[in-house]
């Protein structure tokens, strides 16, 4: 499921450069993730990186964008289609 940053984020700027997939950007008034590119960190990182660093816990899953973690890893295939996967503790399904 991709994530989605609500409108109690305060633009701190800190979630964007830590995003792996380059899926976090200035929206017109917060930021916004692109549930094209966001695969939950999935095949870089254990956890979400953007939901770890942000100050006012303001990005949960989004329930318009339902992905399991196959289809996340499938879109990191597409994002990085020359890099290997990262997963600690295997594939969770
Ligand atoms: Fe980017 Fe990961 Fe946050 Fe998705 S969960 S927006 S991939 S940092
Ligand atoms: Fe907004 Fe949280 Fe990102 Fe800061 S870390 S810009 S509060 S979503």
């Amino acid at each position: 499921m991709a994530l989605i940053i609500t409108d109690e984020c305060i633009n701190c700027d800190v979630c964007e450069p830590e995003c792996p997939n380059g899926a976090i950007a200035m929206g017109e008034e917060i930021y916004e993730i692109d549930p094209l590119k966001c695969t939950e960190c999935v095949g870089h990182f254990d956890e979400p990186q953007c939901v770890v660093v942000c100050p006012v816990d303001c990005i949960p899953k989004d329930p318009e964008h339902p992905e399991n973690q196959q289809q996340l890893l499938g879109k990191f295939f597409r994002l990085h289609p020359d890099k290997t996967p990262y997963l600690q503790g295997g594939l969770k399904t």
